[in-house]
């Protein structure tokens, strides 16, 4: 088996150096696409070089932001292969889609697909080995903006002590000690979690108030992105009866 990287040039508040386009060789010359990032014909072109003259199988894509999915479909067109991925989203359309626990066969490889529901809900990883592909369910040297939390934390959770040595994420450097870096996910959304409870129970009662007493030590380019995961956050502890949410305004419910 044999990964090659090639990094996209959208650098950016949420995208960090950029976007990892990952390529997988069974290390016989088969090979898939993930996540090939915006339509930039730059980018599509050093994919295809970095490629060579291997046999590309598939591009499939993580999830359907847009900074990991538009390129999926002109690309597949242009090897004449299909693009793959779980759901359909903005500019993707998926040729097959992918459940949580199929296989996909890359010459001799098979590739698991887990479905990591969260950070989108159309979230996937790609586990070949104990290597597995994160896409945004996990970055390389930052936390990850959440839609859903409870369904973000059991994602998290799902791929704990299942014996993975290497994780190679949509953006960012890759990691060893999987188990080490989901430990510090888990125990970083627990933390937030707790304060974001106290800062409401204090008598914060909007998102924006509770992003600047939570977030203060964070850029405020970032809080729009904060906004969202502390909104997660809102539907989980609302989940939970922890909180009286109505979309604006959240309250403690009061201990009896
Ligand atoms: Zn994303």
């Amino acid at each position: 088996m044999r990964i090659d990287r090639v990094l996209a040039n959208n650098p950016g508040v949420f995208t960090g150096p950029g976007t990892n386009t990952w390529i997988l060789d069974d290390g016989d010359g088969s090979v898939v696409v993930i996540d090939p990032g915006p339509v930039d014909t730059k980018h599509g072109r050093a994919i295809v070089d970095k490629v060579g003259d291997r046999q590309v199988v598939a591009v499939m894509v993580t999830h359907t932001h847009i900074d990991h999915a538009p390129l999926a479909n002109p690309l597949a067109a242009d090897l004449g292969v299909p693009a793959v991925g779980h759901a359909p989203g903005p500019m993707f359309d998926p040729d097959e889609r992918l459940l949580d626990g199929a296989h996909y066969s890359v010459g001799e490889l098979r590739l698991e697909v887990v479905h990591t529901p969260g950070h989108a809900q159309d979230h996937l990883c790609f586990r070949a080995g104990d290597v597995l592909f994160t896409g945004d369910h996990i970055m390389g040297g930052s936390s990850v903006m959440v839609e859903q939390m409870g369904t973000y934390l059991s994602s998290l959770r799902k791929l704990h002590n299942t014996g993975l040595t290497r994780l190679c994420p949509g953006h960012g450097d890759e990691m060893d000690r999987p188990d080490e870096v989901i430990d510090w996910y888990l125990a970083h959304r627990l933390q937030r979690h707790g304060q974001i409870l106290e800062t409401i129970t204090d008598g914060n009662s909007t998102v924006s108030e509770i992003v600047e007493h939570v977030y203060s030590d964070v850029d405020t380019s970032l809080h729009p992105l904060a906004a969202q995961s502390v909104t997660a956050h809102i539907e989980l502890l609302k989940a939970e009866g922890q909180v009286v949410f109505d979309g604006s305004r959240v309250r403690p419910v009061e201990a009896m």
